[in-house]
């Protein structure tokens, strides 16, 4: 016998998780499935990175009534410095710098450009709220072996041999989605042949809320600001084959190659967390929807951390199809309806695919030391300074809005 629900959710982590709160209170009957147990996911302190939310994200959880608990731990980004640079030659002139008054030309709205908020308290705060609404049902230990639709429903089978029926299956299992794979949707993959090396920093000096991403030739050193104003959060693109000897560098020699990308501004500083690496590709799948499944977040569009807008993205997809939801409830259409899954992949996928291609511009325009590239760059990073119109496009892009 199979246990019935409206909507499946195969993943519980930030995708997962805010697509079951985001139905919630719709009065419908959700079960996410997680493979990891309860206790691992809000224990586990493994993952010491930080995510940048965008003001879009921050309007979505404020909306379904997460945003006060995110708050409690999430720093305000005011400001953000582009700076074009090399430790040979130095900082370019040409830098780049957004404020809190441009967003306000820009929205009307006296609001930060963003903020950081650490990955497990995100997640623990994802997970309670989740826990705590008796319309959702979090299924541990377990992931979907396979998959059967009808006309009118969707039907899985777990791990454990149990069976599930809902009208709308969402694969939220990040990049590498069994789920995926199980509904056959091809993905288009690159390898940056980079790596993300992630740590946190204690400093003598406040951040003053701005975050900075220095381009150097081998990659982009993104420095966050994150809730203590006396620590931040980085992350170093490598060259993938640097990488390994930067984790493995002693402590001393690898803080003195941290403060030729960091400078001065933030005085003396160390490490507060140990060094974790985060080999870098592009993975996006040909399409969102088979029948009545649908891919959300990394499943459908796994990009390169460049610009912090990874789960950002997987909000607004999220953000959309929660919307479309409601709307067929209202209507008394059923929320697995192949016309509303036609409109949320249509709608999604141009929106992913405008930040694919800029992440993945940004990527090579910003990790090359070659002299062509490089001046064009410079002239890039002039001509978006001084023309109203395009800063005012990548405010609105790096927002959300
Ligand atoms: C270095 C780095 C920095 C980043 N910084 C930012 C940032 O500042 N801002 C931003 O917006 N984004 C950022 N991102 C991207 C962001 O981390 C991802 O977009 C986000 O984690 C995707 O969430 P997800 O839930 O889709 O996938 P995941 O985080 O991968 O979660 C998937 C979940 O599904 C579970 N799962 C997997 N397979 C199955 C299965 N078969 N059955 C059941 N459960 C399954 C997993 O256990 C996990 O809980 C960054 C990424 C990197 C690498």
């Amino acid at each position: 016998m199979a246990d019935n629900f409206d909507i499946i959710i195969s993943g519980g982590g930030f995708a997962g998780l805010t697509a079951a709160a985001g139905l919630s209170g719709l009065g419908l009957k959700i079960a996410v499935i997680e493979f990891q147990t309860l206790d691992k996911i809000k224990n586990d302190l493994s993952d010491k990175r930080t995510t940048a939310l965008s003001y879009f994200s921050k309007k979505f959880f404020t909306k379904i009534g997460l945003w006060d608990g995110i708050e409690k731990n999430a720093g305000a980004i005011n400001d953000i410095k582009i700076i074009d640079a090399d430790y040979v030659n130095g900082d370019s002139k040409l830098n780049l710098n957004f404020s809190k008054s441009d967003v306000e030309a820009e929205l009307g709205e006296n609001t930060p450009m963003g903020f950081i908020t650490e990955n497990h308290h995100l997640k623990n705060c994802l997970l309670d709220f989740c826990l705590n609404q008796p319309d959702i049902k979090i299924i541990e230990k377990q992931s979907v072996t396979s998959i059967e639709q009808s006309p009118i429903s969707v039907e899985v089978t777990l791990s454990d041999n149990s069976h599930l029926t809902a009208k709308l299956l969402i694969a939220a299992e990040g990049r590498n989605s069994s789920t995926k794979e199980l509904l056959k949707i091809k993905t288009f993959d690159k390898d940056y042949n980079q790596t993300a090396i992630t740590f946190n920093l204690n400093h003598e000096f406040s951040h003053h809320q701005t975050a900075i991403e220095r381009f150097m030739p081998t990659g982009p050193f993104a420095v966050l600001p994150m809730k203590n104003p006396l620590q931040s959060s980085i992350v170093w693109t490598v060259e993938r084959p640097t990488a390994q000897f930067y984790m493995q560098m002693p402590e001393g020699e690898f803080l003195a190659e941290v403060e030729k990308r960091l400078g001065d501004t933030l005085g003396k500083f160390e490490l507060a967390t140990p060094r974790s690496s985060y080999p870098l590709t592009l993975k996006y799948a040909q399409k969102y929807v088979e029948g009545r499944c649908a891919l959300v977040a990394d499943t459908a569009h796994g990009i390169h951390p460049i610009a912090g807008q990874g789960f950002n993205q997987g909000v607004k997809d999220i953000a959309l199809l929660c919307e479309l939801v409601g709307e067929n409830l209202e209507l008394g259409l059923d929320v697995g309806d192949a016309a509303m899954l036609t409109k949320y992949e249509k709608t999604s996928k141009s929106d992913n695919m405008q930040m694919i291609l800029a992440t993945d511009i940004f990527n090579s325009l910003f990790s090359n030391d070659n002299k062509i590239i490089s001046a064009a760059r410079r002239i890039g990073i002039k001509g978006v300074d001084k023309i109203s119109p395009i800063k005012r496009f990548f405010i609105k892009r790096a927002m959300g809005a």
